[in-house]
């Protein structure tokens, strides 16, 4: 596959402050790749700089296979950005941003209109797109936003925290809607400071902690970097209990309930070899279940700290391990 985007040794200081330390970045054509960290990790301005908003002190940055410093018209054709800071007119209706964006990209008044409403579509805004924007609520803003992005047809499109402050209802949604971006071709680079959002959407995520990438995999890679994943075995006679702890000596037993947990990286040869290993000693398991620690454990793992827990987010429920 080749790379939409394609970052080496990337750094960025204001004055004397460092606030990218050397990032690597590859971004495979068509996937969704999240930037994940804390707030003033150095998110916003990888976007700035890959969209060139702003330019870097140092770094090999190709951009849909264009040199980033040689080529920005280039890029800036390739690309769409949607930043915190929406730039939706309240003044005007939905449709008439719309086609406002579209005038700016030349694109001539029935084929303006035409992607307009065909935007307007696709993001669910039909009946909206009559009204004033500034009587949208914010996941409405939010779609309007991602549409106005979308006029010119980029084929890469950075989402800076897309869903901060939406309610999980919109989230979802925003959330439906950049997943089909992404199956019609488009790759996407979106930063976020929630970890349950690059879990859902992203195909790669890159940990990003005071400027420095701290970590970087698929979802499932990086909970295997934390500790703590398990697999809960449940009998209901103590005799097979017993000799479940026998057979599986590095698994905490809980007596009282009859539990015993199973340290495990989750991965499928290691779930393959415990199963046998039941087989073989035709242990009678009443339960299992897989236990992998989340993105939470893995922030905490890479760098030291927990993250700052946000209230528009529903935790996914987890049981922790519990040592004994
Ligand atoms: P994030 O998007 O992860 O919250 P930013 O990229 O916005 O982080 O900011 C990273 C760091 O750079 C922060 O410490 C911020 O204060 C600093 N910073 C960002 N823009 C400027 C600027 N224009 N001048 C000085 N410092 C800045």
């Amino acid at each position: 596959m080749s790379a939409a985007i394609d970052v080496i040794g990337l750094r960025k200081s204001y004055g004397e402050k460092l606030v990218l330390d050397g990032i690597d970045l590859n971004v495979a054509e068509g996937t969704i790749f999240s930037l994940l960290g804390p707030n003033g990790a150095g998110k916003t301005t990888v976007v700035q700089i890959l969209s060139t908003l702003i330019t870097a002190d140092a770094g090999e940055i190709r951009v849909a296979g264009h040199d980033l410093h040689k080529n920005p018209e280039a890029v800036r054709a390739a690309i769409g950005v949607t930043g915190q800071f929406s730039a939706v007119d309240g003044l005007m209706t939905g449709r008439e941003n719309l086609i406002l964006m579209a005038d700016l990209y030349h694109l001539g008044k029935t084929e303006a209109r035409r992607r307009a409403d065909e935007l307007l579509e696709q993001f669910d805004l039909v009946e909206a797109g009559k009204k004033l924007a500034m009587t949208y609520s914010g996941g409405m803003k939010r779609r309007l936003d991602l549409a106005m992005t979308l006029v010119g047809s980029p084929r890469i499109i950075f989402l800076d925290e897309p869903t901060t402050g939406l309610d999980p209802r919109s989230r979802h949604s925003m959330w439906t809607m950049i997943r089909d971006l992404v199956a019609g071709g488009v790759t996407v680079l979106l930063t976020t400071q929630y970890l349950d959002e690059a879990d859902e959407l992203a195909d790669r995520i890159a940990v990003l902690d005071h400027g420095r990438l701290v970590a970087q995999g698929t979802p499932e890679e990086l909970k295997r970097l934390a500790p703590g994943g398990h697999i809960r075995l449940r009998f209901t006679s103590p005799d097979a209990f017993s000799l479940a702890a026998q057979v599986l000596p590095t698994a905490a037993p809980n007596h009282e309930s009859l539990v015993l947990q199973v340290p495990n990286d989750g991965s499928v040869h290691s779930l393959r070899d415990l199963l046998a290993r039941i087989d073989d000693a035709s242990l009678e398991v009443d339960e299992l279940t897989v236990h992998t620690p989340d993105l939470d454990d893995v922030f905490f793992a890479v760098t030291g700290q927990p993250t700052q827990s946000t209230e528009s987010t529903q935790p996914v429920e987890h049981e922790k391990v519990t040592t004994k």
